[in-house]
């Protein structure tokens, strides 16, 4: 609900504006012509939701809002991506980060303000959570990109911006429900992404939402894991392993693994072994990212011949595995940097010297 007691329709899964329909005695169809309106149609005003009764365009002009966060920042990369910053209010800001490719534009989405899960690595990690997106927020960070790359589409999505998404399942798993319904946005739910870094416990959601699972892996074993990513003391990797591959079973997908190599620590070809043999039974991709340098992360980016070696060990070993190219350093909108504007955040960095600014 928003200050004047409106309800926020980009929060509204069409199961909970049928509710709302029925609850408020209409039928529950007008629902579905109420989405179609919105998402297929793009119109907000009641006024001209021709099938509508007047009564109920009244009625719904009272009780609904179609209040989207505000843009208040775009940067462009040289390499194309275009880094979003959103007003979502109380001085709380998000971001959100369109990679362009060959074949796809692929939309990163952010689901919390902030983050509890403390990853050494990543720059949003360093602010704790402050708050948790709603649905509407999300879905609006998707309808604010759509509407400024018109005429171009977004054709994937990825929750892996700010925040852990499976610590605010409601609002993610509604938002992947308005995305994917055909009476909606009406996405492909494998063009759907849903990154962790490891909530073990919420991974079969993930499967149930039709979704893809990416995993933030990012070390070869418990010891290191525990020192980068905090979340691995309460589900250690024997247990994520096993999520991962009750997931591939059921969803009959594979897993993508998300692997940052950080110069020192997760980069040796010691690690690469580990990480053939801890992921050997599990159908999956392995994601191989440099790290991208932020203030006082107290990690470097190895140097390309470790990150070719690593790859390479792994090829051999049968697994398929790509080097993410690094997109938008220049914004500071590549991987593991994104974070609220907030003092004392960089939002460029000279590609070249790798400065921040
Ligand atoms: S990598 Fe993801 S889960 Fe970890 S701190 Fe950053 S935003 Fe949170």
């Amino acid at each position: 609900m928003d200050l004047a007691g409106k309800t926020h329709f980009y929060s509204l899964t069409l199961n909970k504006l049928q509710e709302l329909m029925m609850g408020s005695g209409k039928e529950r169809f007008r629902a579905q012509q109420l989405f179609k309106w919105v998402y297929e149609k793009d119109l907000t005003d009641f006024e001209q939701m021709t099938n509508l009764s007047k009564d109920l365009r009244l009625q719904l002009e009272g009780q609904i809002s179609f209040a989207l966060p505000e843009m208040v920042d775009r940067r462009i990369s040289t390499d194309g991506t275009r880094k979003y910053l959103f007003d979502i209010g109380q001085c709380q800001t998000v971001e959100a980060v369109l990679i362009p490719s060959d074949d796809r534009k692929t939309l990163c989405l952010s689901s919390e303000v902030g983050c509890n899960m403390a990853c050494q690595f990543c720059f949003t990690g360093k602010q704790k959570l402050k708050r948790r997106l709603t649905a509407g927020e999300i879905v609006g960070q998707y309808l604010q990109v759509k509407k400024d790359l018109d005429p171009e589409r977004i054709t994937n999505i990825v929750f892996m911006g700010m925040g852990e998404p499976l610590d605010n399942c409601e609002a993610v798993f509604d938002a992947i429900d308005i995305f994917k319904n055909d009476f909606g946005l009406n996405i492909g739910r494998k063009k759907i992404t849903v990154s962790t870094s490891g909530l073990v416990p919420q991974i079969p959601l993930v499967t149930a939402s039709g979704s893809r699972l990416a995993v933030s892996l990012n070390a070869p074993n418990d010891e290191i894991r525990n020192r980068i990513m905090p979340i691995n003391k309460k589900y250690p990797l024997k247990d994520l392993m096993a999520a991962c591959k009750e997931y591939t079973e059921k969803a009959k997908d594979r897993v993508t693994f998300e692997y940052v190599l950080l110069k020192d620590c997760t980069d040796d070809i010691e690690h690469a072994k580990q990480v053939a043999k801890l992921v050997r039974d599990i159908p999956c991709k392995i994601n191989l990212i440099p790290f991208n340098e932020h203030p006082d992360s107290g990690f470097e980016r190895p140097h390309k011949s470790k990150v070719f070696q690593f790859q390479r060990y792994l090829l051999d070993k049968g697994f398929h595995v790509t080097i993410r190219k690094t997109m938008g350093r220049d914004i500071f909108a590549a991987c593991g940097q994104l974070t609220s504007l907030y003092k004392g955040h960089p939002q460029k960095q000279d590609v070249l010297t790798g400065t921040l600014g």
